[in-house]
């Protein structure tokens, strides 16, 4: 059972990059400005949940731009340009240009970083929440695992910025994936440790156990080949898809994963640490694409164009797929698992049609009151 302890995030402030007591104090926008002022009036109020320890449990309510956390000068300003390129990919997006593999390396990163931010800034919200002690902060988490976007598209006229999946107890548990509305385009993102490798063609371990919360994996295998599809889960198809592998940068030199490593099918692909290239997928098969080289867009039978609920719904329930994993995985946890596959099953019914109410969803997500 998960030990409901109040987590450091709710006692101090930490920097949401480092994870120390700020330094030289200073705020980052985990939605950042330039994203706020591309969706709509930036003053905007936004709807960030549920305060859970008023008696009446009324919205939280905050103006768009006041979304920030603590975080050193430093580390802030070490992530500034990532914004200032980000936002150009997303402006070509929108225009329906095609992105480099070396630009949807470097957009991966900056969804490592919002995901992760999102996860830290929603616990330092929600502070009557029982909640984790995060063991990662975004600077342990960028670049670190296996991730893929898939990219779909929205309304061309849209104007909004919609974020779906990375407030709720679900998403607390397991920060893995989370759905963004930016406009006209909607971007799924999904990233945990070997979520691709084993497909892919990278090393993956074929023995893991499990104490307590923590797993340890061992006597690592590949097989050289990829073989699609690499989630396992049939999501629309989408008019961009990347696939990225992170090797372990930290088992590069170990005695079971270095020969891996070393061979022509992964050293061939390697782009610096743990990096590999960026992969596609095709009716025409799997492609690894050169830094400077274009991801072409899918070419969609029809027009692609689905209500946003759709792949709301779709991405939960991947989530319950997951959870279902998760619970066979971790056996000591099997009754918390549960709980929270509940709470997904949920918001998958109510997103079908249902009529439970989001106040009775509030009172189950507080299992003290
Ligand atoms: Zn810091």
């Amino acid at each position: 059972m998960v030990d409901f302890k109040t987590s450091i995030l709710q006692e101090q402030k930490r920097c949401i990059f480092c994870g120390k007591p700020p330094s030289n104090k200073n705020k980052e926008h985990v939605i950042p400005k330039w994203l706020i002022e591309l969706t709509g009036d930036p003053k905007r109020q936004w709807n960030l949940g549920v305060q859970t320890n008023h008696p009446d449990r009324k919205l939280r309510k905050y103006a768009a731009d006041q979304f920030q956390f603590p975080a050193c000068e430093a580390c802030n300003s070490r992530y500034s340009d990532l914004e200032g390129r980000t936002k150009g990919y997303m402006s070509d997006l929108l225009a329906g240009n095609n992105l480099t593999a070396e630009a949807w390396d470097d957009f991966l990163d900056w969804f490592d970083k919002v995901r992760i931010g999102l996860w830290l800034g929603n616990m330092m919200l929600n502070k009557d929440w029982p909640i984790p002690e995060p063991n990662f902060y975004i600077d342990q988490r960028v670049g670190q695992k296996d991730r893929c976007v898939l990219v779909y598209p929205n309304e061309p006229e849209a104007q909004v910025l919609n974020i779906t999946g990375a407030s709720d107890p679900m998403f607390m548990y397991l920060p893995s994936s989370f759905m963004l509305v930016v406009n006209s385009l909607v971007f799924v993102n999904i990233s945990s440790e070997f979520l691709l490798s084993a497909r892919m063609g990278f090393p993956y371990p074929r023995k893991t156990s499990v104490k307590g919360t923590r797993r340890y994996v061992s006597d690592f295998t590949a097989t050289f080949n990829a073989r699609q599809p690499f989630l396992r889960f049939e999501f629309y198809p989408p008019r961009w898809a990347v696939y990225q592998t992170v090797l372990l940068e930290g088992s590069l030199d170990a005695e079971d994963y270095k020969p891996l490593v070393e061979h022509e099918y992964i050293a061939s692909k390697r782009i610096g640490g743990g990096r590999t290239q960026i992969c596609t997928v095709s009716p025409d098969g799997v492609k690894f694409h050169a830094g400077g080289a274009p991801v072409e867009k899918a070419e969609m039978a029809d027009r692609g164009l689905k209500p946003l609920v759709a792949y709301y719904i779709r991405l939960f329930e991947y989530r319950q797929r997951t959870l279902a994993q998760s619970r066979e995985e971790f056996p000591e946890m099997r009754k918390f698992i549960s709980y929270l596959g509940r709470f997904n099953a949920e918001a998958i019914a109510q997103a079908k049609g249902s009529t439970v109410s989001v106040r009775r969803r509030v009172r189950d997500l507080n299992p003290e009151g």
